[in-house]
């Protein structure tokens, strides 16, 4: 049997680091099995859905470049659907309707609170009913004995039947719930294997009564454990961005993103492989970890810088480019790819750029902060004859490196004496890259330009 996994994300927000993790876990395990990868789009709720929620999921999705193997499905177009399941169950027996008024229920509840059983409607064995308009269709759930599953991940978990709710399936508006419209929806679309939160693990064991009524081949479940924070609370905004967007928005890659939540809670991969090829072939649901992961900034950190050094340049270009709108004529732009691999041992993320792209692209940069305005104008007399110098020079690397060297032994000062001076006239920092590949790419004129500038 060929492998079918979906993501059924609730279009309520925007695409949760969780979600998108699910998602990834679900592409994978279907790419590695040959088979397909899912899209349904859990939109029923038509109160909480919105569109933009529906776009940010997309954004998010395409963002890490897993698309699905067929159209994206919604599910509120498949409502017909699940109403005829309801109804199905209640011919056959499962499922009764339910006539409660909202105070009959809530009575019950607070029964229910009290002796610590879930609600069993007296409708249940009752089906003398006078009027036949307000019901919901209830679920008849066994009452004794217990439900196993075999869960992927979670292993072997099962729970005294005795606990389970009489579920509704339909409202008394005949709109599906969740619990209903999930697992016909599944079944519709041939899912083999149920990948997603372990928060919904006791769902699995209600909804599984219908999988089991229906006589439907029962899919495989793996829950996995939820994300949590660096404090082991669950991942929250207190921790930092949750959107999978807001990540896109910081600068990080989205092979970067990807492969880290790809590696939350599983060490099985070697954390430097960003190859899609080798994901998919080493992926395994049965080596994720039991225990919630904990969201590391420092570790999407380090692999975003890894990837970006990993990447062709024109790339990562590209990506500056387009994050900042900048509109560069070739040869800033030549300057810039220039001085990258420099500028890339220093960060993690590309936005940390930025204060280094006018420096970089701008002709008539001068600096303007006043801290290393008095840096400079501590050395000018230097500054000015290292300019002398420099004209004079060939234009490589070595000739600049020689050069710089030289005056420092001619003037029995160390670098670190005219070093931080040199960096603020030709870049408006003192923590720039390499200074004599910053002299080199910037070339003769800007170099001279800037370090001869009256302030
Ligand atoms: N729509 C549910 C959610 O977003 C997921 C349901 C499922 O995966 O079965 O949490």
């Amino acid at each position: 049997m060929s492998v079918i996994t979906r993501f059924a994300p609730s279009p309520t927000g925007f695409l949760h680091i969780g979600g998108a993790r699910t998602a990834i876990f679900n592409f994978l395990y279907a790419k590695k099995h040959q088979g397909k990868y899912l899209v349904r789009i859990e939109d029923t709720d038509s109160k909480r859905s919105t569109n933009e929620a529906v776009q940010a999921i997309h954004d998010g999705l395409k963002w890490l470049n897993i698309f699905p193997s067929e159209k994206i499905i919604y599910q509120s177009q498949e409502i017909k659907s699940h109403v005829k399941i309801a109804y199905k169950l209640l011919e056959k027996g499962f499922a009764y309707k339910c006539y409660l008024s909202s105070e009959e229920l809530t009575l019950l509840r607070i029964k229910s609170r009290e002796n610590g059983f879930p609600i069993k409607s007296p409708w249940r064995e009752n089906t003398n009913n006078s009027n036949d308009k307000n019901f919901v269709i209830r679920l008849k759930m066994p009452s004794s004995g217990t439900t196993t599953i075999r869960d992927l991940v979670q292993g072997e978990v099962s729970v005294n039947n005795e606990i389970l709710d009489d579920m509704v399936i339909l409202r008394s508006d005949k709109s599906p719930t969740y619990m209903l419209s999930s697992v016909v929806d599944d079944y519709n679309m041939g899912i083999t294997h149920v990948i997603r939160g372990d928060d919904h693990l006791n769902n699995a064991f209600r909804q599984i009564q219908i999988i089991k009524f229906m006589n439907w081949q029962e899919p495989s479940y793996a829950h996995i454990p939820l994300i949590h924070g660096s404090d082991g609370l669950k991942l929250s905004k207190r921790h930092g961005a949750t959107n999978i967007f807001d990540y896109h928005k910081m600068g990080y890659t989205s092979e970067a993103m990807f492969s880290y939540l790809l590696q939350l809670g599983w060490t099985a991969q070697n954390e430097n492989d960003f190859d899609l090829k080798k994901n998919i072939s080493e992926f395994s649901i049965e080596k994720i970890n039991k225990s919630p992961a904990r969201f590391d900034i420092q570790k999407l950190n380090s692999i975003n810088s890894k990837v970006l050094r990993q990447k062709n340049l024109n790339e990562v270009l590209d990506l500056i480019t387009q994050h900042f709108s900048l509109e560069l004529k070739n040869i800033q732009k030549k300057r810039l790819k220039a001085l990258l691999p420099e500028l890339l041992k220093r960060i993690n993320t590309f936005i940390e750029i930025e204060d280094d792209i006018e420096w970089i692209t701008s002709d008539d940069f001068v600096c303007t902060d006043i801290d290393n305005l008095l840096i400079l104008k501590d050395k000018i007399l230097n500054i000015k004859e290292i300019s002398i110098l420099l004209n004079k020079c060939k234009w490589t690397k070595d000739d600049i490196d020689n050069c710089l060297k030289q005056y420092i032994m001619d003037k029995s000062i160390k670098f670190k004496d005219i070093g931080p001076a040199l960096r603020v006239a030709l870049t408006g920092k003192t923590n720039s890259p390499d200074i004599v590949t910053v002299i080199y790419e910037l070339g003769c004129t800007i170099t001279l330009n800037r370090l001869n500038y009256t302030y």
